[in-house]
């Protein structure tokens, strides 16, 4: 083990060896090591107090971040680690302990801990600490909750999501108990807030395993869960995890025919504006028959940004559509140079002022016309040419009426 670790991490035991604490590499990290994956945050427990920490690390910036649970963010030598004592917790209002109290013993602070594969502790000294049988679970791929799943779920419901997230990431399967109870509890994520809810479900969809993690909240029924009225999930690819707007989009699509259900999940959960605004996209002109017109192209491209319009693409080729013509405009459009908005037009209102148009909203209007034309022909963005079709029949008919 100590040779997968940085000397940085080594010498952190080592000043708490010396200051006679003890310090133990737990939780995620530790399974990263042991399934030799890049660590990405260390995370250890101590017997010293935060206070104590403080003492021991002199040389390194803290910051408090977790000030009830005593947990310390530091930063030493270019690592960032959290340290936290050991502590029990107790009165849980189904998400967290109404109670936590340190100065207690390792074991009853793994103990407190989720599932067997987080509770497993290493120091360089006593090497691998097992008091649940984490490592032969961790070996033998599996997710078990430690003691009674459903005491420990009702603790804290988010552990359900949390478990999945596991599972889904790491490829494991669930211990049964510890699958039955959260299939029987998934009714009682309604205890936890949304935001926690979508944090963790954000972790699952755009994880690595995204598509096992989606089966298994639809085996523990979770899903129906987050996804109130939706039809059995259709057997799509979810395979854009790194684009959460996407992802959410093809899993709505494979759950509702509606898009008013789509809508309402969207506007349930606390999902950024900027989410929204690009599923909504998707989704309102999923069928544009006329997409592939340059037209479309410019204007949908004018309002919502070139990754919008890539985005469509993706998610366009997941439903197995014949996308060449669309993908053949959207490359022509992507060439041309952009007028994307009023403010690019070869006129200004100044400008329209100065031929006669009178000031007030039949400059607005206008120009809006001019835009308009513009994105269906860009060659049509000179000021002479825009300047004559304001000014000549048809159009002047309109404005000089
Ligand atoms: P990752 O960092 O990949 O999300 P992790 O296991 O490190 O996974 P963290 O949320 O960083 O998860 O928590 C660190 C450890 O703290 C966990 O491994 C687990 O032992 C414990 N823990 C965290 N959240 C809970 C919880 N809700 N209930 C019980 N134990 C928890
Ligand atoms: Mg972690």
């Amino acid at each position: 083990m100590e040779n997968l670790m940085p000397q940085e991490v080594l010498e952190l035991f080592d000043l708490y060896n010396k200051n006679n604490f003890k310090l133990y590499l737990v939780g995620g990290s530790l399974r990263d090591l042991l399934s030799e994956r890049q660590i990405m945050d260390y995370d250890f427990t101590t017997d010293a107090l935060p206070s104590e920490t403080k003492s021991i690390l002199k040389e390194a910036k803290i910051i408090d971040i977790g000030k009830e649970f005593g947990t310390l963010k530091i930063f030493y030598k270019g690592f960032e680690f959290e340290i936290t004592p050991f502590r029990k917790e107790s009165q849980y209002d189904h998400r967290k302990p109404g109670k936590v109290s340190f100065g207690i013993r390792l074991k009853e602070d793994l103990e407190r801990r989720d599932f067997t594969i987080n509770a497993l502790a290493w120091s360089p000294r006593e090497n691998m600490v097992d008091y649940f049988n984490g490592k032969e679970d961790l070996d033998r791929r599996i997710i078990r909750a430690i003691g009674d799943p459903k005491k420990r779920f009702k603790e804290d419901v988010l552990r359900l999501l949390r478990g999945v997230r596991f599972a889904a990431k790491e490829g494991f399967s669930f211990e049964k108990n510890t699958f039955l109870a959260i299939k029987e509890m998934s009714g009682d994520l309604k205890y936890i807030s949304r935001e926690r809810i979508l944090e963790e479900f954000t972790k699952i969809i755009t994880g690595e395993n995204p598509a096992k993690g989606i089966r298994l909240l639809e085996e523990t029924d979770i899903l129906k869960f987050l996804f109130p009225r939706s039809s059995k999930l259709k057997r799509y690819t979810f395979n854009h995890p790194e684009d959460l707007s996407l992802q959410l989009t093809l899993l709505l699509e494979a759950l509702y025919k509606d898009v008013q259900l789509q809508k309402e999940h969207l506007y349930r959960y606390p999902y950024s504006k900027e989410l929204r605004r690009q599923v909504l996209f998707l989704l309102e002109h999923k069928r544009d028959v006329l997409l592939d017109q340059p037209y479309f192209i410019r204007k949908n491209r004018a309002e919502f940004g070139n990754e919008n319009m890539e985005r469509f693409i993706r998610f366009k080729e997941n439903t197995g559509e014949n996308l060449s013509l669309y993908k053949k405009s959207l490359q022509d459009v992507l060439k041309e140079k952009p007028c994307l908005s009023i403010k690019n037009l070869a006129v200004s209102g100044k400008d329209l002022i100065n031929i006669g148009i009178p000031p007030g909203p039949l400059i607005g209007k206008s120009l809006e016309f001019l835009f308009d034309e513009v994105l269906k022909d860009p060659s049509k963005n000179k000021k002479e040419i825009l300047l004559r079709l304001v000014t000549t029949p048809p159009y002047n008919q309109r404005f000089f009426e």
